[in-house]
């Protein structure tokens, strides 16, 4: 029993005596009282409440209102309300229950049967909380990648389409970095499977210990990694990924030997003001860079700049059939 509740009533007479009733019924370990609405709300935003008891002499458009009211904020939206009133036609308890009330008593509703609907209300909410936290679990696994605990690639698609979206209509910079492990297959070859998945944890702590809030990491493929970051397109960004590559080059795993090499190459696409690719192509062309950097010797980063600019051109026709430059 650690429930609370809130008993809301204009005449001391009224909430004492719906204070005694429910009292009786032992459901609540806290029960607070106001005498009228806006006292009501600030008790509400300081405390949470699981059940309201609103007494009224004569139901009236206020009571209703602020019923309905309640329905539409988010975190009291559930707080079951149950009315009260000293008058109660038909028709008046049917325009409670459209508002939003969960039962509508009279105040000589016995304690007997008090108890029994506030416990169908605990059980209802119960089972809402659960059913709540079963969904926010599914979300979680459907968006998550179980081996590292970073976003996993359905998640990435998502959010690498909302960026372009918002990049497309706010005109804001972001770059998109795709990492993937060098010579990841022969750490599985010769140390084993196991010792890999430790390795791919590893990097996936790495890169969500160095990336901003507004970042969003993800597992993009078995030894690849992705990062979408908002607001950086200029040449900072290449710094951050030669942070990153180093920083990965200096773990040292105790499961590994230490002349072990471990180390990643880094494709960025930045995605500068008023660019209106689409995500695809976002990708497609972080691939290239990132391509680029394991043809270059791998260990390294590389920028797609894109064929409009002259020294990139120049690089494609002269060495890569790709629009990349090389940033070292
Ligand atoms: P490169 O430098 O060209 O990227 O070479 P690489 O060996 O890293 O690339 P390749 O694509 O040949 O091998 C990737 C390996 O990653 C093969 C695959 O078995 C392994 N792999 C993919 N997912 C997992 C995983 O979840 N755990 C482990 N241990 N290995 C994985
Ligand atoms: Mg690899
Ligand atoms: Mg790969």
């Amino acid at each position: 029993m650690t429930a609370t509740s809130l008993i809301i009533g204009c005449s001391g007479r009224d909430r004492r005596h719906l204070e005694d009733k429910i009292r009786g019924t032992s459901a609540f370990s806290h029960i607070m009282k106001e005498k009228d609405l806006a006292r009501a709300m600030t008790t509400m935003k300081s405390r949470a409440v699981d059940m309201i008891f609103y007494g009224v002499s004569d139901p009236s458009h206020e009571s209703y209102g602020w019923i309905h009211e309640l329905g539409t904020q988010g975190n009291w939206s559930e707080v079951p309300v149950f009315l009260f009133a000293h008058t109660g036609a038909e028709e008046e308890r049917i325009r409670g229950l459209e508002a939003g009330a969960c039962d509508f008593l009279s105040f000589e509703t016995s304690e007997k049967e008090l108890a029994a609907r506030i416990r169908a209300q605990l059980g209802w909410k119960q089972r809402v909380a659960l059913l709540r936290r079963a969904k926010e679990d599914l979300e979680r696994q459907a968006t998550t990648d179980p081996l590292t605990g970073l976003f996993n690639r359905r998640f990435f698609q998502r959010a690498l389409e909302t960026e372009v979206a918002r990049s497309n209509r706010t005109e804001a910079p972001f770059s998109l970095m795709l990492i993937d492990v060098d010579r990841f297959k022969a750490i599985n070859d010769t140390y084993g499977h196991p010792i890999g998945d430790v390795v791919l944890k590893a990097i996936a702590q790495a890169l969500q210990d160095s990336i901003r809030r507004s970042d969003t990491a993800c597992r993009f493929g078995g030894e690849e990694f992705a990062l979408i970051m908002p607001g950086a397109s200029d040449e900072n960004i290449y710094r951050v990924a030669e942070r990153i590559r180093k920083k990965i080059t200096r773990l040292a795993l105790p499961q590994l030997p230490e002349n072990h090499p471990l180390t990643v190459s880094i494709g960025i696409r930045r995605v500068p003001r008023g660019d209106l690719s689409d995500a695809q192509q976002i990708v497609s062309e972080a691939d290239e860079a990132l391509y680029a950097a394991k043809r270059n010797g791998r260990n390294r980063t590389e920028i797609f700049d894109g064929p409009e600019n002259p020294a990139a051109t120049e690089s494609w026709t002269n060495q890569s059939p790709l629009p990349l430059t090389h940033q070292a």
